[in-house]
């Protein structure tokens, strides 16, 4: 979540008339912040997670499972709870042991979507191993601690996205009337939202920024009684109280897609977020570059939204139709006119793959980079001048390129130096896949990054699983100095395989073949015994050759597991596999057993999923469906089917015996199931 600030915030017209004061501004204050923190050394290597919950209501004897739009008041029964108690919450480390004690009491966030709600431990997690044995009951004490402070009949669940989100009919507790003046949607009226002022506005300024609704297509999956083509039987073409209504008679809902028209369908979407502290500046800047390969990957690994509007969609992963529901580029920018009054023409939304890396990097080629990045030169020169390298320059003046949206009249009067709010304006509304978080005004954490890919697991044991991988994964990074660097264009590629349906299991994604360069090549052995002595000071220089020979397409299985385990193809370089590297580092330093045993549960999680023994929450939410008495094979989920599926959410959701009967549940979970 951005800044809460209130205020006056800006009409569309106006705030146009101020993007360039602010990013003047931004700039001004991340070159303050810059010359304090670029020294900073030292800085615990701490880290965090985010979890988003949906909240649903739900009962046995009701047949409809509603989202419930009662953020505020949650948040607030949340704050005013001084202990924020865990009477009734007894989550208890993994092997059973003693009970975690809750100092200081977890973090409740407020979401875009008002039947949302974010959560964070109450402080970093820090180096200790035995501390990752901690992420998993603590999430078990948030969701309980939330559940805590709803209605008896509200829920916290952590599925992606709510599966009739826009379906005709009630589908929010308490409903309302489509098609408000902020939204303007057909489907969803402008309560859907948090109503703070910042929110609506974001909402109502990318619209009329765009010149348009925005328009989120996903294709719809096709059934064996899906007619076809087909048309999306929810679109109203008869409308006819916002100029924004003559969209879909333009075209803006094509055969074949679920047709949606609002941030809602993006922004109301829950994920799974993690943040790492660098000890620096150099190696933010170098975990930034290394885990961004990583992101498309774990996004298939993660595949968990195969459901919009009421229908089955023809993809697994949130990230493009959240790029579309907050996509604010006008046509000019887009490339659909000629440019008159926009800058410059921008190939991706600002929710979108990254597009830099930043670091200064030796193993870094020129032919990684985005050769059609676009910059703006003038904030580019000021960053320069203001004694910024080039890289990070470059990456700035990139976020850069991008309109403020949100803006508040009061914040405009004075500069004030002492606080970020500009630059995090523009900042924080770059929603790349990964992020590059400078300290905070007071300088006083260090330079973070944030992995930002991941969709929301049904469990917190898959939750805490994937966010413990990537803590290992990335100390494994570090600790062999390991290499990922592809083509960034590449990178987005990848991003889009990820879409496809089981993408884990059927598609190839571009991974570099060599992760050591002192070795030359990843040859000989499992990898495991091989990173072990190969953190290398000085680095010999690797042969140069083509860009396109240091990385193949390679199954997720054969990226996670190795091509050892996974099987290679003929003829291709041996993989070491990103598991085997994390248990060889596990196996450079002091862990204890149980912490250790206690590890390769969840890494056994990641494993299985990349081999497909076990299902992604989206291949597992399709058979679901797809076994329901009520199903047609029609691509149709009806309230009857959503509320039968949010019933089992709930109760794996809760773990336990409410857990183990759910049916097909070792699909997902395996022995897992706990
Ligand atoms: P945002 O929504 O802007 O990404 P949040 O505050 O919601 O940020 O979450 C940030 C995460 O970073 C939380 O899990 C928090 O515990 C964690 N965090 C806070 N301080 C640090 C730090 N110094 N180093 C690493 N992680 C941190
Ligand atoms: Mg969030
Ligand atoms: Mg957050
Ligand atoms: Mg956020
Ligand atoms: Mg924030
Ligand atoms: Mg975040």
């Amino acid at each position: 979540m951005g800044l809460l600030a209130l205020g006056t915030a800006l009409d569309w017209p106006d705030a146009k008339t101020k993007a360039g004061q602010v990013r003047a501004w931004g700039i001004k204050q991340l070159l303050e912040i810059w010359n304090k923190a670029k020294g900073k050394e030292r800085d615990a290597m701490l880290w965090g997670d985010e979890v988003e919950y949906l909240v649903v209501t739900y009962s046995k004897d009701d047949p409809k499972v509603l989202l419930s739009l009662r953020q505020a008041d949650i948040l607030a029964a949340l704050a005013s709870d001084k202990k924020l108690s865990t009477a009734g919450c007894n989550p208890v480390l993994p092997d059973g042991s003693q009970p975690l004690a809750n100092d200081p009491p977890p973090v409740f966030h407020p979401e875009f979507g008002r039947f949302m709600l974010e959560t964070t431990p109450g402080k970093p997690w820090g180096i200790e191993f035995k501390e990752l044995l901690n992420v998993e009951p603590n999430m078990k004490l948030r969701r309980c601690i939330a559940k805590d402070h709803m209605l008896p009949n509200e829920f916290p669940i952590t599925l992606t996205t709510f599966p009739r989100l826009g379906s005709p009919g009630v589908f929010t507790e308490p409903s309302y009337p489509v098609s408000g003046p902020k939204l303007r949607s057909q489907f969803v009226p402008d309560e859907i939202a948090n109503p703070h002022i910042r929110f609506p506005t974001l909402a109502a300024n990318i619209r009329s920024r765009r010149g348009r609704k925005v328009q989120v297509n996903v294709p719809v999956f096709r059934d064996e009684n899906t007619p076809w083509p087909w048309k999306d039987p929810t679109v109203n073409y008869d409308l006819h109280q916002w100029p924004e209504d003559d969209d879909v008679r333009n075209g803006a809902a094509p055969d074949n897609f679920i047709h949606m028209d609002a941030m809602a369908f993006g922004m109301g979407s829950c994920c799974l977020q993690i943040t790492f502290q660098a000890k620096n500046l150099n190696e933010g800047r170098q975990m930034y570059d290394q885990l961004s390969p990583l992101g498309p990957i774990l996004l298939a690994l993660t595949a968990a939204t195969p459901i919009y509007k009421g229908f089955l969609a023809d993809t697994d992963v949130r990230w493009n139709q959240i790029s579309k529901a907050v996509d604010d580029r006008t046509p000019e920018e887009l490339g659909e006119k000629p440019l008159k009054t926009s800058r410059w023409r921008i190939p991706k939304s600002r929710y979108a793959s990254n597009s830099t890396y930043i670091s200064e990097d030796s193993r870094l080629r020129p032919e990684y980079l985005d050769p059609n990045l676009v910059i703006d030169p003038e904030i580019k020169q000021q960053l320069l001048d203001g004694g910024m390298d080039d890289r990070l320059a470059t990456h700035f003046a990139h976020l850069f390129i991008r309109d403020p949206i949100v803006i508040f009249n009061e914040d405009l009067e004075v500069l004030d130096l002492s606080k970020t709010d500009h630059f995090e304006n523009i900042q924080s509304t770059n929603w790349q896949h990964m992020r590059f978080k400078p300290p905070p005004a007071d300088n006083s954490i260090g330079w973070r990054v944030e992995f930002r890919p991941m969709e929301i697991q049904i469990t917190d044991f898959e939750n805490a699983a994937f966010s413990v991988f990537m803590v290992l994964i990335t100390r494994a990074i570090l600790s062999f100095d390991l290499n990922f660097y592809i083509p960034i264009t590449r990178v987005d590629e990848n991003m889009e395989t990820a879409h496809k349906r089981d993408a884990v299991l059927n598609d190839k994604f571009w991974f570099r073949r060599n992760l050591f360069p002192a070795q030359r090549a990843a040859r000989g052995g499992s990898g495991a015994s091989s990173p072990a002595g190969s953190r290398t000071n000085s680095r010999p220089p690797s042969p140069i050759g083509p860009v396109e020979d240091e990385y193949r397409l390679m199954s997720v299985n054969e990226i996670i597991n190795g091509t050892a385990y996974a099987g290679g193809s003929e003829g291709e370089d041996e993989f070491p596999g990103l598991i085997p590297l994390v248990e060889s580092y596990l196996d450079s330093v002091n862990v204890d057993v149980t912490t250790r045993c206690q590890l390769a549960t969840y890494l056994d999680l990641i494993r299985k999923r990349a081999s497909g023994e076990l299902w992604t929450a989206a291949r597992w939410i399709r058979k679901v469906v797809a076994e329901h008495p009520e199903y047609k094979k029609d691509s149709v989920v009806s309230e009857e089917i959503t509320k039968d599926l949010v019933g089992k959410v709930i109760s794996i959701g809760e773990g336990g015996e409410a857990a183990k009967g759910v049916k097909g549940l070792e699909d997902l979970l395996g022995w897992f199931v706990r």
